[in-house]
């Protein structure tokens, strides 16, 4: 059962096609550079219950597709910080996972540790509910957050609101229940609001050094991203079928210069989808390897964007029934 089974799909296209170049989000090279002082930096926590947003909206934030996302909830696994900087501001952004109340597992456990230590040391607190709506699992989040540090209420997926005039009454019910410095409905797919956001949360950033360079989008390694990346594929494309204790280790990440001039460089990448019962693994695998091949080829697009290189992409699937109730497990897979 150790062994990775022999089911990889080499996912490996020609080396002929840049077809991403004219995507790579270019920084406007004209840009002023500002002065150290004047500049302001600080960490910008985004919380809430599973399947709020809280992953749209950072992507939203960095520009960048950093954070996975998906329609099932508890996609979000890690602590992941996303930079933007925007003339002398620096605001750092922490994607949480969201906060588990339903089972009592290691995995679980460690996903609420990761949620309570980013709390205890950031500057602002972006609170993100769905617009109207104020559940047993969003009031166990609320409960987290400690007098004393600034919370905005992100009241987001306002495009799904239909009765606009409802939303005053529960605004002001939600300032009974907490005392929001400010409420900010919104949708975190509508840019406008995206900028409006960023205006709001930049007064409450403290005069400060940067943290990162002005270009940098994130602290999580390439290597990090890449296991997200195939987590979230993996999830999109198995719908509701799959339980979410299913994770993705990354067993090999090499880099190889580019063999010409004016070529992109090589990233060999092999990944192994940990599922917890022979059921799930054939659920993966897909009729006739479908359906991992499609993950894998999902995948690699994505990374090559991402990453600016080539991506040569190998998958396996490997059973490991329980891990997510094992904590020595579900350390070594990566989780605090
Ligand atoms: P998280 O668990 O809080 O990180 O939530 P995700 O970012 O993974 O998003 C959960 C689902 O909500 C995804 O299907 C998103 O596309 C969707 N979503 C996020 N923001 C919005 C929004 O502003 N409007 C709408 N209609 N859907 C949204
Ligand atoms: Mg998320």
């Amino acid at each position: 059962m150790n062994a990775p089974e022999n089911i990889a799909t080499n996912d490996q296209p020609a080396l002929t096609e840049g077809q991403n170049d004219a995507e790579i989000a270019a920084h406007p090279a004209e840009a002023a550079v500002a002065p150290a002082e004047g500049r302001r930096c600080g960490l910008i926590a985004i919380v809430g219950k599973p399947n709020v947003g809280k992953s749209t909206l950072m992507n939203a934030l960095v520009g960048q597709k950093i954070s996975i996302t998906s329609r099932k909830a508890q996609t979000t696994r890690h602590r992941i910080t996303g930079v933007r900087t925007i003339d002398a501001t620096q605001f750092v952004f922490v994607d949480t996972p969201g906060f588990q109340t339903r089972h009592g597992n290691a995995l679980n456990h460690a996903l609420n540790k990761t949620v309570t230590g980013v709390l205890s040391d950031v500057d602002l607190v972006l609170f993100v509910v769905e617009a109207g709506a104020f559940s047993g699992a969003d009031a166990k989040v609320l409960e987290l957050l400690r007098p004393g540090r600034p919370v905005l209420l992100v009241a987001n997926k306002l495009d799904q609101v239909n009765r606009r005039g409802e939303l005053a009454p529960w605004l002001q019910e939600m300032g009974h229940r907490h005392a929001f410095d400010e409420f900010v409905p919104m949708s975190a797919k509508n840019p406008k609001d995206i900028e409006r956001l960023f205006a709001i949360c930049g007064k409450y950033l403290p005069e400060q050094p940067w943290f990162y360079g002005e270009d940098e989008l994130t602290d999580r390694s390439e290597k990090f991203l890449a296991g997200e990346m195939v987590r979230e594929k993996l999830f999109r494309l198995t719908g509701d079928e799959l339980p979410y204790t299913s994770t993705v280790v990354i067993d090999k990440f090499e880099e190889e210069a580019p063999q010409k001039k004016g070529h992109k460089r090589l990233v060999r990448i092999a990944a192994t989808i940990v599922v917890e019962r022979d059921g799930h693994k054939a659920m993966v695998i897909g009729e006739g390897g479908e359906r991992i091949k499609r993950i894998g080829t999902e995948t690699r697009v994505e990374l090559e964007k991402l990453m600016d290189a080539k991506v040569f992409l190998e998958m396996w699937v490997k059973v490991r029934s329980g891990w997510a109730d094992d904590e020595a497990r579900v350390r070594s897979y990566g989780y605090e």
